[in-house]
């Protein structure tokens, strides 16, 4: 599937703040939102107000930036989310969390999302003992999410723990660093998805 190849900091510079898409650079003084004012480009400076309309864009933007997603993924996502019970947004935001790459990035296991993404993809992950190598696999309580033997010494894993013990590992997971391994200990609620998003900004939009 096709991605965006650019520049993962001007990701950011255009939502205004960070979306943590870089691995370590993200938590430091590099980080370009740190270092850096406005959205890039030559008016990057000048926001103007914005319509109500693009300020539900934009939230959709960033949600699907920092999932690392395409506008036709990340629309099969709401409409997944609109069929269900439960509500909308809250249902979106939880089936995004729930994806395997992800999951991996939470546990610690990634430097970033499109790294637990590629280490996925490589065949580096079990879940309940079984490998599995797609990064939208949806994970379920219970789950047990584990880099596979032979690469448990791989570095960038290893730097990805390591830089991954200073940022909170979320309540729904639990982590054995020893054993390079984490249980689904439930699917998230919506208050334990901390980053700020408003899901119904999103919802708007998708329903005009
Ligand atoms: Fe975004 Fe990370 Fe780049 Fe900062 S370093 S702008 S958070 S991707």
């Amino acid at each position: 599937m096709a991605r965006y190849r650019g520049s993962v900091c001007r990701l950011c510079r255009v939502e205004g703040e960070k979306l943590f898409l870089k691995g370590d650079r993200c938590y430091s003084p590099k980080c370009s939102i740190e270092r850096r004012e406005g959205a890039p480009g030559e008016h990057g400076k000048r926001r103007g107000k914005f319509s109500e309309y693009k300020i539900q864009l934009r939230e959709k933007q960033k949600v699907k930036r920092m999932y690392g997603m395409l506008e036709k993924q990340f629309r099969e996502y709401f409409k997944r989310a609109a069929r269900s019970k439960g509500v909308t947004g809250t249902e979106l935001l939880v089936n995004l969390e729930r994806r395997l790459d992800n999951v991996v990035y939470r546990m610690g296991f990634g430097l970033s999302r499109r790294h637990a993404r590629q280490i996925v993809r490589h065949g580096m992950i079990l879940v309940n003992g079984r490998k599995v190598n797609i990064p939208s696999y949806q994970v379920s309580a219970g789950d047990v999410v584990e880099v596979r033997a032979k690469s448990k010494g791989n570095l960038a894993i290893k730097s990805a723990m390591e830089l991954a013990q200073s940022r909170s590992i979320p309540e729904w997971v639990s982590l054995d660093r020893e054993g390079v391994k984490g249980t689904v200990n439930a699917l998230p609620a919506r208050e334990q998805i901390s980053y700020p998003v408003n899901e119904q900004l999103i919802v708007e939009l998708y329903s005009k």
